[in-house]
């Protein structure tokens, strides 16, 4: 009687014991087989893929081409380098194409010497060579020491990134920009089909001007990414009645000293149409992919990544079977 009043008084301990042997054997198996690596969501590599990868305050743009090239517009900042090179490697991103740095401020190319240690790349192109700012000095000593090509690219110009992606440079246009960085953004336009998307560095109120001199109703795109980072400064009136986007896409850290994005953007945005306004400060590393008529996110719709693991799960014991 007494022994069965004992094991009786064991048996919490023995469960809880037990079941905590279950959970570390199910994360040791799981975090092996690959279980857990669902932050980012499976993708089409058939289909173009843009990802927006959260690198906190700053951009960081990856390109992928259906035929199997990489290219990057922006690398967000040094501090953000090793979140920014974990996300190239689970993709399988070893090598570039070409690195597009749209201007040189440390919150776009900081991360750039982080990618030539670690990726091959193509190429680098700019919009200007010319500036003091100690990050980018760092670019270009990077650049030289791993003898890459760089190149200085301007409006009208074409960069050849795949035979099935069109990629337009629509600025930096003339003069425009002397006075601030941000308004000599590199602006580059991805085009497949009917679907287009356009990238627009820190543009600022001058650049936005110009473009809309210089492209009136052509800027129309299904997708725009925000300029700087959905300040007030950008995403005017005027340009966005021209560009007309169904998604709009800003890339800003999570409770940032700045304040982005505005809250004017946000309403600008809506009301030039936006259906959709995405953020990295809010989902994290946002996937859109085209199939040439529309656009969509690589998320599939009303799958949690609790339903990943699940599918996972389901697929590993199909694979053992
Ligand atoms: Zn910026």
């Amino acid at each position: 009687m007494k022994n069965r009043n004992r094991i009786k008084k064991a048996l919490p301990a023995v469960c809880a014991a037990g079941a905590l042997l279950l959970i570390a054997a199910f994360l040791l198996i799981g975090s092996a087989c690959g279980l857990f690596d669902s932050a980012l969501p499976p993708y089409d590599r058939s289909l173009p893929g843009v990802f927006f990868i959260d690198v906190g305050q700053g951009d960081a743009i990856l390109l992928s081409s259906p035929d199997g090239g990489y290219m990057m517009i922006d690398t967000g900042s040094e501090r953000a380098a090793d979140a920014l090179t974990e996300t190239l490697d689970r993709l399988g991103v070893t090598e570039l194409k070409y690195l597009l740095l749209t201007h040189p401020d440390e919150d776009h190319v900081g991360g750039a010497c982080a990618l030539f240690d670690r990726l091959t790349v193509g190429e680098v192109l700019c919009g200007t060579e010319k500036s003091d700012a100690p990050c980018w000095k760092s670019v270009l000593i990077g650049a030289k020491e791993k003898d890459l090509p760089v190149r200085t690219v301007r409006s009208g110009d074409r960069i050849d990134f795949s035979d099935r992606m069109t990629l337009e440079v629509l600025a930096p246009i003339g003069e425009i920009g002397q006075r601030n960085d941000n308004d000599r953004s590199v602006v580059v336009r991805a085009s497949y089909g009917n679907c287009s998307f356009l990238f627009t560095g820190d543009a600022e109120k001058e650049e936005e001007d110009a473009l809309c001199v210089r492209y009136g109703k052509t800027l129309e795109s299904s997708v725009l990414k925000a300029g700087h980072h959905g300040s007030s400064t950008s995403s005017g009136e005027g340009f966005l009645s021209l560009v007309r986007p169904s998604v709009a896409v800003i890339s800003c850290g999570k409770d940032n000293a700045f304040g982005h994005p505005h809250e004017e953007v946000l309403r600008r945005l809506g009301e030039a149409g936006a259906e959709q306004i995405l953020r990295t400060d809010v989902s994290s590393t946002v996937i859109l992919q085209t199939d040439g008529e529309r656009v969509f996110p690589a998320e599939t719709p009303g799958v949690t990544p609790f339903d990943r693991i699940v599918d996972r799960i389901r697929n590993l014991f199909l694979d053992v079977l």
